[in-house]
C-alpha cells in the first residue's frame, strides 16, 4: 500500500550508521562505526544490586507512575554534581529525559515552526540532523575548528539570518573529538549574548576527559541556554537516563511536550540508577571509565601513525569516544567504504554528518568499542584499504 506518510518523514535521511552497523554485522568486521560505549565499563553487579534493593525495600512505590520532571533526588545529585563543575543549577531546571537523544526530539517540537533557522556545526550529531529535521526547519552550518565552532562565522550568520536555535556538542564532540577551548566558549557566550539565539548545548562526553582540564559548559555563562546531560557514558546507554537542563519558561513548555510524549521517563529505571549512584563510588568509577578510553585512544592514535598514509591528518582528542579523519584532498571516503568492507574493518564515511557543504574525504572512528589488539589490527587493514583504493 502507499501510505500516506506526513510531509516531514520524507525530510530526514535514515540513520546511515545504522545501516552500517548492519554490514558490520559479519564477526569478522573489525567495526570502529558504532558509537558504543565499552561494555567492560558497564556495572552490571552492581545495577543487579540497586535492582534487588529497591524492590526489595520499596517494591510497590518504585513500580508504580511517577512525576514528568522525574525523581528528586537523582535531580538533586545531577545538580550537587553540575555545582562542583562551577555551575549553579536549581533542582526545578532540572528534567529526567529518556537519554539526551530525548531532549532533541523535545526541543526541536517547543522550538521549531518549519522553515525556521537552526544553526549546526559543521560537521554535526547525525541524529540531532533527526531529530531536529523532524520540526522541518531550515538548517545553517558553521565549519567547526581545532578549537571549537568558527566564531566570526557564527556572528556574521546570526547577524545576516534569522536564527532561533545553535546546537553544539561543545566537549569531545560526535563525530569529531573535537573541544571548545575556554576563549571560544566566552566568545559563543559573548555573541549569543548579542542575539535572540538560543544555545542548545548537548554534553554527553563532558565526564570521559582523559587528558587536560576540565572546563565548565558554556551554559556557565550563558543561563538561558538549554543543556543536555546523559547516564550513557558513565552507567550504562541501556537504561536510556538523560536530563535536560533548562530555564523556568522553556521548562514548562517542556515538561508539556514531555507529558504528550511518555508521561514520564522510566520511573522503576531512575530509581535503580539513583539507588546505584548512592551505593557506589561513581567518581571512581569515571576514573576507570576515562583510563580505559585513554589508553584505547592512545593505541589508535599510535596505530594511526604507523599504519596510514602520512598525508592522513586526524584529531587528537583529550576525551570522549571518537576521532576523525581527513584523507588527502579528492579521496572519497564512501569509496574507501567499500575497500574497507572487503579489508573488513568499517568506519562512517563523513557524508552522514552534514547538513551541507559535505567533506567527502572525512570518516569518524570510535574508539572506545574495540580492544586495544583489534584497534591495532583495524588500522593496519584500513591503511591496506587505502593503499587498494589509490
Ligand atoms: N548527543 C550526542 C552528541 C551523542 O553522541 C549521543 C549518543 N550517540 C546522544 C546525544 C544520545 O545519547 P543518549 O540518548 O544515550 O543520552
Amino acid at each position: 500500500m502507499d501510505y500516506p506518510f506526513a510531509r516531514r518523514m520524507y525530510k530526514i535521511p535514515r540513520s546511515f550508521v545504522r545501516e552500517i552497523l548492519k554490514v558490520t554485522e559479519d564477526p569478522d568486521v573489525i567495526s570502529f562505526a558504532g558509537g558504543l560505549p565499552n561494555p567492560l565499563s558497564f556495572p552490571v553487579e552492581e545495577v543487579k544490586k540497586a535492582t534487588s534493593k529497591v524492590l526489595d525495600e520499596e517494591g510497590e512505590q518504585v513500580l508504580q507512575y511517577s512525576t514528568t520532571e522525574g525523581y528528586t533526588p537523582l535531580r538533586e545529585f545531577i545538580a550537587r554534581r553540575y555545582s562542583h563543575q562551577g555551575l549553579d543549577v536549581d533542582i526545578d531546571d532540572i528534567m529526567i529525559t529518556n537519554g539526551s537523544q530525548q531532549c532533541l526530539d523535545l526541543v526541536g517540537k517547543i522550538f521549531l515552526n518549519p522553515d525556521d533557522g537552526v544553526v549546526m556545526e559543521r560537521p554535526t550529531y547525525l541524529a540531532a540532523i533527526q531529530a531536529f529535521g523532524l520540526s522541518e526547519p531550515e538548517f545553517h552550518s558553521v565549519p567547526l575548528l581545532e578549537d571549537g565552532v568558527d566564531t566570526a562565522a557564527l556572528d556574521k550568520l546570526l547577524k545576516t539570518e534569522d536564527i532561533k536555535l545553535f546546537y553544539a556538542v561543545t566537549s569531545f564532540q560526535n563525530p569529531t573529538g573535537i573541544t571548545y577551548s575556554q576563549k571560544k566558549r566566552k566568545e559563543v557566550a559573548d555573541i549569543l549574548k548579542d542575539h535572540e539565539t538560543i544555545l542548545v548545548e548537548d554534553n554527553p562526553y563532558g565526564d570521559i576527559r582523559f587528558m587536560g582540564e576540565d572546563i565548565p559548559p558554556i551554559k556557565s555563562q550563558l543561563p538561558d541556554s538549554v543543556l543536555f546531560g546523559t547516564f550513557s557514558k558513565i552507567v550504562s546507554p541501556g537504561m536510556r537516563m538523560g536530563w535536560i537542563v533548562a530555564p523556568p519558561e522553556v521548562m514548562d513548555k517542556l515538561i508539556t511536550a514531555k507529558q504528550a510524549s511518555d508521561l514520564h521517563s522510566n520511573y522503576f529505571t531512575q530509581r535503580v540508577v539513583y539507588q546505584y549512584l548512592q551505593d557506589n563510588d561513581v567518581d571512581g568509577h569515571i576514573q576507570n571509565i576515562r583510563k580505559l578510553y585513554k589508553s584505547q585512544r592512545d593505541q589508535m592514535v599510535k596505530s594511526i601513525k604507523e599504519f596510514l598514509p602520512r598525508e592522513v591528518k586526524h584529531t587528537e582528542p583529550e576525551g570522549g569516544m571518537f576521532l576523525w579523519i581527513t584523507l588527502p584532498e579528492g579521496m572519497s571516503s564512501l569509496k574507501l567504504f567499500e575497500y574497507a568492507m572487503e579489508e573488513k574493518v568499517a568506519f562512517v564515511p563523513g557524508d552522514a554528518f552534514y547538513t551541507d557543504n559535505p567533506e567527502p574525504n572525512t570518516l569518524r572512528l570510535n574508539f572506545s568499542n574495540c580492544c586495544e589488539e583489534d584497534i591495532v589490527e583495524g588500522m593496519q587493514r584500513l591503511g591496506d584499504a587505502i593503499k587498494k583504493m589509490k
